[in-house]
């Protein structure tokens, strides 16, 4: 019988506070949907920081006037739905959700309330290696408020309604996940597929992702679930990771103390790194929800859902294992590779015009990126024709360039001439490696008459001073020397 082993009994062991408690994390995310115009009117959907420039009758909610159904709303949650493998609901209305605040123009705002039009599914995550899947409750579609301006006028709370009516997907988990790190990776996760499937583009930052985190705790082994604490205003994905610790610390703190944690709203502030109450959930609003009669319920057919399941992308998940599978790519390079759909598009794009998948992904992930990096730069706008990038690695493969001078020099070069051949660029620079092997063997005689103690000592055993012949050629070569010839013709010329 194996023994296990035990550094300590088990009875000595101190219990951590963190192993004490199992943190569970479900998480709503707003994501703002790539429409042109808003979910009930044709206002531009657009972000923009001139405010109260997109705004009709509709956005302001004068009397008389009506909302119409934007399809490509519609489209865009049934696109993730499936994505998600959600159930997808074909018989769809909206509600109206009542509440009074200075940002909703309506008094009311329009969302699905007993219909989400996606149900269950899950987002799969990945961790050291380790898969998951965290289910989901449900998305649903609904329509976003103004936004109040508190530090604009001195005396005055100030609105701008451009994104008054603006369509959003309300993506809620279950509360499946339990750290930190799995809310870090879920989030990672949804932007990349969102983006991947052009329907929102992801910039937390100008708020068209936006996550609030409902967290617990509970004794580990506890099946019931805590009192959970809801903390909102988390623009980027980091706040996010960073807002769950301070809070998961907070709530054990409080329950190592006895005191009583309180289902409540807060807020993070990332500057201090602290959260703070807004309001507690005891005095919820009664939100009055009924059918909103200005707009006729919808039904999706089936026809409908086949048109667009027919139209889905490859995920970047399925794309990955395949890059792992048909072109033996590392799990890093297949898994970073497909971190983007403008970088995997420009990656399929290169491979079309060679075998050398490894290298692509190389000069993908280093000397590409570095010079996107360096422009400011992204796929989207980057002048190098694939089919040029190929040509340029075959030039290294072929040894008529080493790889430093084909990724520090002929491709800037390239990127600003790309009308040029990588060859001609090469030639014009003067970085064609001298693989004949005359010129070699003059480079190489050279420099072992000029080192011959140095010679004497290799002959005698030490052998790592090949390396110092090597970087000998290359200097009196200035970089032109075929490396893999003068490694052979020293070898011999050694002996
Ligand atoms: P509400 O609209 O009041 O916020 P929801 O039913 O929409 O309520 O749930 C919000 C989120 O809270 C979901 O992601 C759910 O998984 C999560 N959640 C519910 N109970 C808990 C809990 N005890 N601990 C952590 N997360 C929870
Ligand atoms: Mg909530």
């Amino acid at each position: 019988m194996p023994i296990a082993l035990c550094p300590l009994p088990p009875t000595f062991a101190p219990l951590n506070k963190k192993d004490k408690y199992q943190i569970v994390i479900g998480l709503e995310v707003h994501a703002q949907l790539l429409t042109k115009s808003k979910l009930f009117c044709g206002d531009s959907a657009a972000f923009s920081t001139d405010p109260n420039t997109h705004i009709s009758p509709v956005t302001l909610a004068h009397p008389g006037t009506l909302p119409k159904m934007n399809s490509k709303a519609i489209e865009y949650a049934i696109t993730l739905g499936l994505a998600l493998d959600c159930e997808i609901e074909q018989y769809n209305y909206f509600a109206r959700k009542n509440y009074f605040y200075p940002d909703l123009p309506k008094g009311y705002q329009v969302s699905q309330h007993t219909t989400p039009i996606c149900k269950n599914g899950s987002v799969p995550i990945s961790i050291n290696g380790t898969d998951r899947k965290i289910r989901l409750n449900r998305i649903h579609i609904e329509e976003d408020a103004g936004k109040s301006l508190h530090d604009v006028d001195e005396n005055y709370t100030c609105i701008d309604l451009n994104r008054a009516g603006v369509p959003l997907l309300e993506i809620v988990s279950e509360p499946d996940m339990h750290s930190s790190e799995e809310a870090f990776a879920y989030i990672t996760e949804l932007r990349k597929l969102v983006t991947w499937l052009g329907i929102c583009d992801g910039n937390m930052e100008e708020g068209s992702m936006r996550c609030d985190a409902n967290i617990s705790i509970r004794l580990a082994g506890e099946k019931k679930l805590g009192t959970r604490v809801e903390v909102k205003n988390l623009n980027s994905i980091r706040n996010v990771k960073r807002a769950i610790d301070v809070e998961v610390n907070r709530l054990i703190e409080l329950v190592e103390n006895n005191q009583p944690v309180i289902q409540e709203t807060r807020s993070y502030d990332a500057d201090n790194n602290i959260t703070f109450s807004l309001r507690s959930k005891e005095d919820a609003d009664d939100y009055r929800y009924f059918p909103e009669p200005d707009l006729t319920p919808f039904q999706i057919t089936d026809d409908y859902l086949v048109e667009i399941r027919n139209k889905l992308p490859v995920l970047p998940n399925a794309l990955k294992k395949r890059y792992i599978r048909e072109l033996q790519l590392s799990d890093y390079d297949a898994a970073v590779i497909c971190d983007d759909k403008d970088q995997a598009d420009y990656f399929e794009a290169v491979v079309q015009h060679t075998t050398n998948y490894k290298a692509v992904a190389n000069w993908l992930l280093g000397p590409v990126k570095n010079q996107l990096n360096d422009r400011k730069m992204w796929y989207t706008n980057f002048p190098l024709p694939a089919e040029k990038l190929a040509l340029l690695i075959s030039l290294v493969d072929t040894g008529t360039l080493n790889f430093g001078n084909a990724s520090s020099k002929v491709l800037p070069v390239l990127i600003d001439h790309p009308q040029k051949q990588p060859l001609q660029i090469a030639t014009e620079l003067n970085l064609i490696q001298e693989s004949d092997s005359s010129a070699v063997e003059n480079w190489v005689d050279e420099v072992i008459a000029n080192m011959p103690d140095k010679v004497k000592q290799y002959q005698l055993g030490k052998k790592g001073l090949i390396g110092l012949f090597v970087g000998e050629v290359k200097r009196l070569s200035k970089g032109k020397a075929d490396m893999q010839l003068v490694s052979k013709i020293l070898e011999q010329k050694l002996k």
